[in-house]
This record gives C-alpha cells, structure tokens and sequence, in this order.
C-alpha cells in the first residue's frame, strides 16, 4: 500500500514538474545572464500607494534576489548595463547592449538572455535588438508599470516570467520577444498603448504570439518578418539621425523645416490616417526629400499599414512607407538602413521585408 503510494506521489510530482517550463536536471539547465538597463521594474518610491517614484534606483543585485524563483530555471548572473529610466535611452546604450549580447552568444557565455528596461521605449529596445542580434538564442524584454516599492508591484513576477520564458526551449528561433504580463510579443509588432495601465502592451495589428501563465509559456504562432541578415553594429558608435514629425490638422510647414539641420539623413513622418498630411507639410517633405533626406511616411493612428502610392505619389516625390511599422519602430529601421544604404528603393525592401 506504501508503495502504491509512494509511486503515485512520484507521478504526480513528475507530471508537476513537466507541467511547468523549467529544466529537469542541472545539466540540462540553462545558463541565462539578465541585463538590466533600468526603468521602473527597478524603480523605487518612498510609499507603496502612492505613483511618485524614481526609475533605475534599484541595483541588478538587489533585484535578483527579491525573486530568488528564478535559480529554479537555470544558473542566472547578473549585470548593470545602464541605470537609466527608458526615457533617456539612447543609440549609444543600444549599441552598448547589442554588442554585449552579440559577444555573450559568440564566447557561449549564455544560452538566454534577459535584459531589464522601461516601458516607456522598450518597444524600440526590442526591435533594435531584434534587428541586430546574429543569434537564434532566446533574448526576452522585460519591464513593470508599477515600481518594485508599490503594493502589488508587477515587477518580480513579470521577472520570473521573463527567465522561465528564456529558459524555456520553445523560445529558441524567435526572434527578439517581450515578456510582460503574461504575455509574449514579437519584438516587431509589440506597442505600449496606455500610459499608466498594467496591461498596456499590444500588437495591435497581430496579438500575442504566447501565453504565459503559472510557470508555463505557449506559443501559438510566428511572426515571417525575422529575416535572417541583420544589420552589422560591431564597429558602429553612432546611428544616422532621423527625426519624427507628429501629423496634425492645419499643420505647418515648420513642423518640417524646423528640424532640417546638416545631420538629419531621414524623417518619418506620423501621418494622420494613411500617413497622409495637409498639402503644406506636403510641400515640405517634398522639399526635404529632393535634397536627399529619406522621408518615410507612417502612421499616427496605432494599427494598419501605410500603402505605396495609395493617397500619395510616393514614387514620385521619392518617399518610402513604413508598412505597418509605427513610427518609434519606422525610425529605427530607417537608421539601421541608412547605416548601409541611402538607396530608397532598397530602403523600401527594408520596409517590406524587416
Ligand atoms: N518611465 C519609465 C521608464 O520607461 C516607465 C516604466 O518603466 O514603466 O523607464
């Protein structure tokens, strides 16, 4: 009878175990370096009712060991790649980590990585990586909306999530993805959408592509944009500056000239509905584009694409559009391309292709 028991509990522990993403033995147990940039997930406040707090307080170490889970998926070490709220990130810090997680796959350092970051651009983050990481290793995003000092922080679970889900085999060859409450978005696709929501991140135009709930990550589908050329930083220090104009009504034609400096190589433009603008902001670009400037048209509405030679003479007044590309993600794009070619027509394929 003790032994018929003993055999049940057994099952049943192993049924547990598989029931959840995490690695049977030590050898089999990954090794996952999280990066941490910052951001609210280590930010800290003085009360845990109140919103005040300041992002990037809370050191790399002090964050591991408020969710001491995580060393149940693999051998996890730490490091601080920057200290910053996301709002301040920067070309700089994207090469900076990009290069980092390019060297960790190249010496086998890793087989995941994890990088901590703020919400507020992490969509950015995601893609840049995704566009320029040479590896079919898994790299998760992760942040929180609420500091780790709030009552009922989001943070350490969101973190827990985030190392099951590098850990787990089913996240190999899936690009760069984003782990946040309970869910898992492609690099690409994946948009903050409410300023101070917990459930704010979306692919607006696709969902999720996984689900993650009680330990567990399923995927469901796969995004066909991961081409397999990205883009070469190594030797970069800096990108080519693109800026953004916001499209409004009645909008003037200094939205444009404004920020027409020596050093700006493109412009994605915001455009109301299907990347369009009033006819002066029209001219403006215009003017911008037949002096060598790549005006990219995207969209401010939050979802769908901008299509070629709809509403707008692209061809003919040398414009590309983002296709379904909102225009954080346009601009990053466009700056990597640039940092190859200035040929629109290839510029474009980027667009259709990335
Ligand atoms: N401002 C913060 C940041 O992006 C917001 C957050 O992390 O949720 O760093």
């Amino acid at each position: 009878m003790k032994k018929i028991a003993f055999l049940f509990l057994l099952s049943f522990a192993t049924l547990q175990l598989q029931a959840q993403d995490k690695p049977k033995t030590a050898k089999t147990s990954p090794r996952i370096i999280i990066l941490a940039t910052g951001g609210t997930i280590a930010g800290s406040g003085e009360s845990s009712t109140k919103a005040a707090y300041t992002a990037g307080k809370v050191p790399i170490d002090d964050l591991l060991n408020a969710v001491p889970q995580i060393h149940d998926y693999g051998k996890i070490t730490g490091e601080q790649i920057a200290s910053i709220g996301s709002q301040d990130m920067n070309v700089v810090t994207w090469l900076k980590l990009s290069k980092r997680i390019n060297e960790i796959f190249k010496n086998n350092e890793a087989d995941a990585v994890v990088v901590t970051h703020g919400t507020d651009t992490q969509e950015e983050t995601a893609y840049f990586l995704d566009l320029t990481i040479m590896s079919d290793k898994p790299v998760v995003i992760v942040g929180a909306m609420r500091p780790s000092t709030a009552m009922s922080q989001d943070g350490n679970r969101n973190l827990l999530d985030a190392v099951m889900v590098a850990a787990s085999p089913k996240s190999q060859g899936k690009g760069v993805i984003v782990a946040m409450d309970e869910k898992v978005f492609d690099a690409r696709d994946v948009t903050k959408t409410s300023s101070t929501n917990l459930e704010t991140f979306q692919s607006r135009n696709f969902g999720p592509i996984g689900l993650i709930y009680d330990g567990k990550v399923n995927y469901y589908y796969q995004s066909l944009r991961n081409p397999s050329k990205k883009f070469d930083v190594t030797k970069l220090t800096s990108l080519p500056q693109v800026e953004i104009v916001y499209g409004y009504a009645d909008a003037s034609p200094q939205s444009v000239t404004g920020i027409l400096g020596s050093e700006v190589k493109g412009i994605v433009y915001a455009g109301m509905g299907n990347g369009n603008f009033g006819e002066p902001v029209g001219k403006a670009l215009a003017e911008a584009s037949k002096k060598g400037i790549v005006v990219c048209r995207s969209a401010r509405a939050g979802s769908g694409r901008i299509t070629l030679d709809n509403e707008v003479k692209d061809e003919e007044l040398g414009f590309v559009v983002s296709d379904d590309l909102n225009p954080q993600k346009a601009r990053v794009l466009l700056m990597l391309s640039l940092t190859e070619t200035a040929d629109r027509t290839k510029i474009q394929q980027n667009f259709f292709e990335y």
